[in-house]
């Protein structure tokens, strides 16, 4: 079978990793790719434009692709999976009214309400000043402002008080265009934050091991939010009496919910659950795996991905049992370059990363490299390093060793990920 990766990642080089693992995948395309992925076992690179889904889709044809996974939203937002799937491509990802889910917050609160998934209490608003209006008439004392439409996890803010989310709104609808054309104004929730993430056929849905990101630059949470700095696998903070809460509640009736609204979601649900102490609830929806969760959840997963993604694209995922690396975790620590997350620098040379590869259970996945005449630096997050152990301290301890031996100018990375789940473990 051939595969077609859509994406250039980190996440989408764990997919890329695991899926090449598959005895049934013989070819696994990339488009864009990344210097990493082509290095995978059985992957090349495509010159393909990812917004041209007719090109993509006579590629498939001509090159007998079985499967298309598609790793980052915005393709899925301008409706790459309605276009492929229309073409009889089968595609690993949803439709454009499904993606609506993620791009469009204003969509996915009501669509949350009107099926009774748990969620903070809020309202949206268009017009600036009757926004303004409602925060300071609002019986909530702490308030979250949010950019409805897509602005890259850059459009919220957590307001310390009424004034400042005042200040807030102006920002948001002066600063993103369209995305912030619509503000929604939440109740603060409390609590730890944690991603369940869940494959779908539109009927089914099987949730994957819970995962808990860092999204802070600092140790301790400290500094501003970036793209997430560090993950680990499985999330002890979700008990299973609360996964059952969530798998029940969250997932289940967001699945009810878009076969009421006529809406086929194939692929993956992530709800960004915050652990209130009235119990779970949703922050937010995404339409596709989540990074750096998905480069900790993958290595665990014994099931063969090939064939869990086929049985999402031909509604038969309950005939498909998700199968997990028993007594191991996961953790991933993200080295980003110097400057993330307000600047980047790129072209530092990087050194060393195979002494982390040839060690038993660890492996690095590329968010940014590339190849000049030596392997250097090309983004803000350059590399995850992820280390699988029986104990999670362990995996930690290991992981956060791999981003010491690594070296590149100007190499920042956290020393506490996955903190809170050792603390925990402990108690
Ligand atoms: P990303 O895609 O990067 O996760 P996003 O732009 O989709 O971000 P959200 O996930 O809705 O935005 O919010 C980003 C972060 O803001 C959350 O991870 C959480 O830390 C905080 N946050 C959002 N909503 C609330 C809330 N109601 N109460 C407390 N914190 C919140």
């Amino acid at each position: 079978k051939n595969v077609l990766v859509i994406g250039s990642g980190g996440r989408e080089h764990a997919i890329t990793w695991k899926i090449s693992q598959s005895p049934l995948v013989k070819s696994i395309y990339a488009a864009p790719g990344s210097y990493a992925i082509q290095q995978v076992a059985k992957a090349q690179n495509v010159d393909l434009n990812v917004k041209d889904f007719k090109a993509i889709s006579k590629f498939c044809k001509d090159n007998q692709v079985s499967l298309v996974i598609v790793g980052p939203e915005d393709p899925l937002a301008n409706g790459i999976a309605d276009a492929l799937t229309h073409d009889g491509v089968p595609v690993f990802g949803p439709p454009k009214d499904g993606a609506r889910i993620e791009y469009d917050k204003d969509w996915a609160k009501a669509f949350m309400d009107k099926h009774g998934i748990p969620t903070a209490r809020w309202k949206s608003f268009k017009n600036g000043n009757e926004a303004k209006k409602f925060i300071n008439s609002a019986d909530f004392p702490a308030l979250v402002v949010k950019a409805s439409g897509l602005a890259a996890g850059k459009g919220v803010v957590v307001a310390a008080s009424k004034q400042e989310a005042c200040a807030a709104v102006d920002e948001i609808q002066s600063r993103f265009g369209t995305a912030g054309e619509t503000v929604v104004i939440e109740e603060l929730l409390t609590g730890e934050e944690v991603s369940v993430l869940a494959f779908c056929d539109g009927n089914t849905v099987k949730p994957m091991l819970p995962a808990q990101d860092h999204k802070r630059i600092f140790d301790n949470d400290k500094g501003p939010n970036t793209g997430g700095m560090g993950a680990y696998c499985p999330c002890p903070l979700l008990d299973p009496p609360q996964l059952d809460f969530v798998k029940k509640n969250v997932l289940q009736r967001a699945v009810e919910g878009f076969k009421k609204d006529k809406i086929k979601f194939v692929g993956v649900l992530y709800a960004g659950l915050m652990l209130t102490p009235g119990g779970p609830k949703v922050l937010e929806f995404n339409c596709r795996f989540g990074d750096p969760e998905t480069e900790v959840i993958l290595p665990l997963l014994d099931s063969d991905l090939y064939t869990v993604m086929s049985a999402c694209c031909t509604g038969s995922l309950d005939k498909v049992d998700l199968c997990w690396k028993s007594g191991l975790h996961a953790v991933g620590v993200v080295m980003a370059s110097r400057g993330y997350p307000e600047t980047s620098s790129k072209g530092q040379v990087i050194t060393r990363i195979d002494d982390v590869n040839v060690r038993t259970n660890h492996v690095v996945f590329h968010c940014g490299t590339a190849l000049k005449d030596k392997l250097v630096t090309n983004g803000g997050r350059v590399l995850i390093a992820v280390a699988l152990a029986p104990q999670l301290a362990l995996a930690a301890a290991q992981a956060t060793k791999a981003c010491d031996v690594i070296q590149f100018d100007g190499k920042q990375f956290r020393r506490d990920i996955a903190q809170k789940g050792i603390s925990r473990a402990i108690l």
